[in-house]
């Protein structure tokens, strides 16, 4: 019996697949073009290797009592297969794709913040081969590299000079090393707050060789706890949005024109942080606490910044907005030539800034017209979407819908207070635990990401733009229990 069994374990070890064997499969012929032929060898080599290895935990675990011919030849051949396309495709979904964003999380960090405009789009294309970045083709001279995005910026929100760079957080690094270094900064413990994707205002603050000089308390801060601090050192006083933090109730903080006097008469800076870079009165669509550019600037703040893929729906970028002699300072520190960003980032810039001059902004820049969808328009989206769906899956499908009220979050460091009311359109599938109907999403192409609630899948279309509803009708038709 021992004998037998000793036999067995080695017939099912001869019986794995080797890595040639696996290369000459159909498999193997199908995916050779796409990954290369040196990469499928190494990841064939992965595959049979793992599955050695589970084979011979298994002989040790069954103390050898192995069933040879559930580990046939065909079986074992197939799994690797199996197995070699699944890596194939777990890689890939590495690599960065468009995804459906069904989440209604409109400003979704993870997913890339503000999806581009279709002019957007077509400047990046435009300029994506030679273009005039640093040349003037009046003169046919050297020309200023960001002139038309920076003078467009600065002019929106009337302001002296406008200067941009990587992201908000290169922003504000690159205002208190040139402005602050080696001196004080004075901030309200209130707003020593971390902000989404790792950005904590006394970090960065230290990393630019600013000295922290925190004022008044966690709730409250007053104008008079800013100019007790003021000493010889001070350089500025500093406000930072505190963004998707809020402390509700007893609380008090100055204003910006009140900081702007106590700057003024002491001869320091003032800077602000806004964040979210919000440059009209947003209070309409639920965003009340959210500084406003141009108020900032006209109130007396010396420099302010923000992120250019938030409020504004451009691109990852940071703009800082101010005092020419201030924002000409910032612009000759060396840090700024390691912090500036390219053409395209440039272009998509131009054309959400010429969008808001010419008051289009609601039509043209996806972030605000998603903003802007009232419930309304959403329940007849959603409707028309319930039906589409109907008419592909007919009556009695497996997949199981409801339209239903709900809430949309705008993300992106605003406040989590403000959820602009929604129509929701939320699946169940008979054979599919919630989870597994979100897994089945997730991996379909192009995965399609959605919100859980209790045990529903929520799909909220105001995040999902008009072209990608066919895509993701086919999607939800096609997913099956087996
Ligand atoms: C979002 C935010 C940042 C970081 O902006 P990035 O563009 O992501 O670097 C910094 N400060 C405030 C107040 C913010 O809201």
């Amino acid at each position: 019996m021992e004998n037998q069994e000793k036999k067995n374990s080695a017939e099912v070890l001869r019986n794995l697949p080797s890595i040639d064997t696996l290369l000459r499969t159909e498999t193997s012929a199908k995916l050779v073009g796409e990954v290369g032929a040196k990469h499928l060898a190494g990841l064939a080599r992965l595959v049979t290797d793992s599955l050695r290895q589970e084979l011979l935990e298994e002989i040790t675990e069954k103390n050898n009592e192995i069933d040879a011919e559930k580990y046939s030849r065909e079986i074992l051949l197939k799994e690797a297969e199996l197995r070699l396309e699944d890596s194939w495709r777990q890689e890939q979904n590495t690599s960065l794709q468009k995804v459906i964003n069904a989440s209604g999380v409109v400003i979704h960090t993870n997913l890339g913040r503000s999806p581009l405009s279709d002019l957007a789009k077509k400047a990046m294309l435009d300029v994506s081969g030679y273009c005039n970045l640093e040349y003037n083709i009046e003169t046919g001279k050297r020309g200023k590299r960001g002139a038309r995005a920076e003078h467009l910026l600065a002019e929106l929100v009337e302001a002296e000079s406008a200067l941009i760079v990587n992201n908000c957080a290169a922003a504000t690094i690159l205002v208190l090393t040139a402005l602050c270094k080696g001196g004080e900064a004075i901030i309200s413990r209130g707003e020593m707050v971390e902000i989404g994707g790792d950005f904590r205002v006394p970090d960065v603050m230290i990393q630019s060789g600013a000295e922290l000089v925190e004022v008044g308390t966690t709730n409250k801060t007053r104008a008079s706890d800013y100019e007790k601090a003021i000493t010889e050192n001070t350089r500025m006083l500093v406000k930072v949005h505190p963004s998707n933090y809020r402390i509700i109730g007893f609380t008090a903080k100055p204003s910006i024109a009140e900081l702007a006097q106590i700057a003024k008469r002491n001869d320091v800076l003032l800077y602000e942080d806004a964040g979210s870079g919000a440059m009209f009165d947003m209070s309409k669509y639920g965003l009340k606490d959210e500084p406003i550019i141009p108020d900032s600037v006209r109130d007396g703040a010396d420099v302010v910044t923000f992120s250019g893929d938030k409020l504004l729906g451009g691109i990852q970028s940071g703009l800082i907005v101010g005092r020419g002699e201030v924002i000409e300072h910032i612009r000759k520190n060396p840090l700024y030539r390691a912090l500036r960003v390219s053409k395209l980032v440039y272009a998509v810039l131009e054309t959400a800034l010429e969008a808001f001059r010419k008051e289009t902004v609601m039509q043209d820049v996806p972030t605000l017209k998603m903003l802007a969808m009232t419930k309304a328009e959403l329940k007849q989206r959603t409707w028309a979407f319930a039906h589409k769906l109907r008419e592909k899956i007919g009556e009695d499908a497996d997949l199981k819908f409801e339209i239903m009220d709900g809430k949309s979050v705008i993300g992106g460091g605003s406040a989590p207070a403000v959820q602009p009311q929604t129509t929701l359109f939320t699946i169940k599938h008979k054979d599919l635990s919630t989870s597994q109907l979100e897994e089945r999403l997730r991996h379909s192409k192009p995965p399609v990401v959605t919100r859980i609630l209790e045990d529903r899948v929520l799909i909220d279309l105001r995040t999902v733009a008009e072209d990608e509803e066919p895509i993701l009708v086919d999607t939800l038709s096609s997913i099956k229990a087996e």
